[in-house]
């Protein structure tokens, strides 16, 4: 898989599988657009170092991606320093866990609007530099419990099913530009997102996969990085589960 020449965006990239992803697509040879909210800026530039350690350009911008004026300013700082954008990885994302009798507005429109509607406005944004070029991938990060639903995730499966889709009608509507859209949906991976689930939770996920383990965020970055090369320029609107086979139910 060979990257080299190519600029990627990866969204909520200080840590996690953001972080995975902006690493595996550098060692591949892309020099990287990090991002993550103020709150988690200074492993930010810690991921940029690692990538510059890589022999690949970094470039750090602090922004929210459920914000149109900071998606705007993220994706023009990439332009205006690359002159190009090839990938865009929408991967930010949060959980606001509660049963839908007592989820507030804000738990819903929290999550909604940082785990979906974030991939609406980075795509807009990016779309007119991948339209000019007639060329570009774009990787949404879904979850496999976007098509499972999973109960006290009513928000958050909403918004991953809402990928999917969102996926789905941009591969149709941007193919015959070159430009593919696909979603990874990943099942049970350790990161500080799952980090919050207690022993009995975490055993019960375990005890229904049937590969037995949990994944890393390297197993994520992998189907993103196929996704993002060459080698998948024929495959588009697909949904690549890396769940040890969780969603098989
Ligand atoms: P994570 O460790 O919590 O990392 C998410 C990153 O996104 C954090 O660095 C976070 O920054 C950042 N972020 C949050 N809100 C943001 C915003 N408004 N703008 C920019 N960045 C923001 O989560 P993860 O497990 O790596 O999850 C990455 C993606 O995979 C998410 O879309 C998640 O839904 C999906 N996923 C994860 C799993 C899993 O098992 N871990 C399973 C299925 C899908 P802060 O630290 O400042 O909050």
């Amino acid at each position: 898989m060979d990257l080299s020449g190519k600029v990627a965006i990866v969204t909520g990239s200080a840590r996690g599988i953001g972080r995975a992803i902006a690493l595996k697509l550098a060692e591949a040879g892309a020099d990287i657009v990090v991002n993550d909210i103020a709150a988690a800026s200074d492993s930010l530039e810690s991921v940029a170092n690692e990538i510059r350690a890589l022999n690949r350009q970094a470039l750090a911008v602090t922004a929210d991606v459920s914000s149109k004026d900071d998606v705007n300013r993220m994706v023009d700082a990439a332009a205006n320093t690359f002159g190009h954008i090839d990938i865009m990885v929408n991967n930010a994302g949060v959980t606001r866990d509660q049963l839908i009798m007592r989820m507030t507005d804000e738990e819903w429109d929290t999550v909604l609007n940082i785990d979906l509607k974030s991939a609406f406005l980075c795509t807009r944004a990016v779309l007119r530099h991948m339209l000019r070029q007639r060329s570009g991938r774009i990787v949404s990060i879904a979850s496999i419990v976007g098509i499972t639903g999973n109960a006290g995730q009513a928000n958050y499966a909403a918004a991953k099913a809402g990928i999917i889709a969102f996926t789905r009608s941009l591969a149709k509507e941007a193919g015959s530009r070159g430009i593919t859209a696909n979603a990874v949906a990943p099942g049970f991976i350790e990161t500080k997102m799952t980090e919050k689930l207690g022993d009995k939770q975490r055993q019960t996920f375990l005890e229904r996969v049937p590969l037995g383990v949990s994944g890393t965020p390297r197993d994520v970055a992998e189907a993103v990085a196929f996704l993002a090369s060459e080698e998948a320029k024929y495959i588009t609107g697909q949904v690549l589960c890396v769940d040890g086979g969780l969603a098989l139910g």
